[in-house]
């Protein structure tokens, strides 16, 4: 499976204008890099003029929908409305979602059943607020394992074993977020513990097979400096990314980053000849 690089642009930026730029700065330079999948994940009222702009390079992917096809929903978007533009994801759970719009697991799992419906796939946030979790020596106390695994559970109440292949989640530890007052940067072993305890829950509640398969995502201020360091890590398949996203110097230099890491001996090759 190809590694994947997904931007959550937020509610940002703020002008079409901006936008069109964002992208086409974006769009010209990851243009032809096939070994990883970018997917860009801009505001609702984006998504039409950037869907039939983009190419197979970039998939798109909607922040948030609401559980049902359509109706008496007002300012809502359904998982059929995205896919119908051109998405083929979706963000659910994220933080700011969960404490600025007092989203639950139990909604973000009635999220979870509806989009499994529209054919798009799902990218499920989750993550711990605190990292008072760990103690004074920085070692995880296992509270933060309960959190995330209960997290995990609930969400993912009532989902088989045949939908999981629709399902990549992302361990987004709240505390080091790059806009969370006083954030402080992860190091790749939390990536990596907490890729091993989803690994293990979705193990014990489905099968190996599961566990393996699953794609796992890291996020929080991962820049392109040190995205080859969360990269790396085995059990992590990817990157979330919402500050590196919006800047599209920043943005290309990390998929490039990512891009040349995963390049086969024999494309390395190739491109040391020129
Ligand atoms: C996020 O908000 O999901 C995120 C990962 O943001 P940042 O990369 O800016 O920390």
């Amino acid at each position: 499976m190809k590694p994947l690089i997904v931007a959550n642009w937020k509610m940002n930026p703020i002008s079409r204008k901006q936008a069109e730029h964002l992208f086409e700065s974006i769009r010209k330079e990851i243009c032809g890099i096939q070994n990883i999948e970018v997917i860009l994940c801009p505001p609702f009222i984006y998504l039409d003029f950037i869907s039939k702009k983009t190419s197979k390079d970039i998939k798109l992917g909607g922040q948030n929908i609401f559980w049902d096809r359509q109706g008496p929903y007002t300012g809502e978007i359904s998982p059929q409305m995205l896919k119908d533009i051109g998405c083929d994801y979706v963000i659910l759970g994220h933080s700011e979602r969960r404490k600025n719009f007092k989203e639950t697991d139990e909604i973000i799992n009635k999220k979870i059943k509806a989009v499994l419906k529209s054919r798009l796939k799902i990218i499920l946030c989750v993550g711990e607020e605190s990292r008072n979790s760990f103690n004074k020596d920085g070692r995880w106390t296992g509270e933060v394992d309960l959190v995330l695994r209960e997290q995990v559970l609930r969400c993912l109440e009532d989902i088989d074993e045949s939908q999981m292949a629709n399902i990549i989640i992302a361990y987004e530890p709240v505390w080091a977020i790059s806009t969370t007052e006083n954030s402080c940067v992860a190091v790749p072993d939390d990536a990596l513990s907490a890729s091993l305890l989803i690994r293990k829950t979705m193990h014990q509640k489905y099968n190996e097979k599961i566990a393996r398969s699953l794609r796992i995502l890291y996020g929080g201020s991962v820049d392109s400096k040190n995205v080859i360091d969360f990269m790396k890590e085995d059990g992590i398949d990817g990157v979330l990314v919402g500050g590196a996203g919006i800047n599209s110097s920043e943005f290309t230099r990390l998929v490039k980053a990512v891009s040349g890491q995963y390049l086969s001996a024999e494309q390395k090759t190739v491109i040391s000849r020129f």
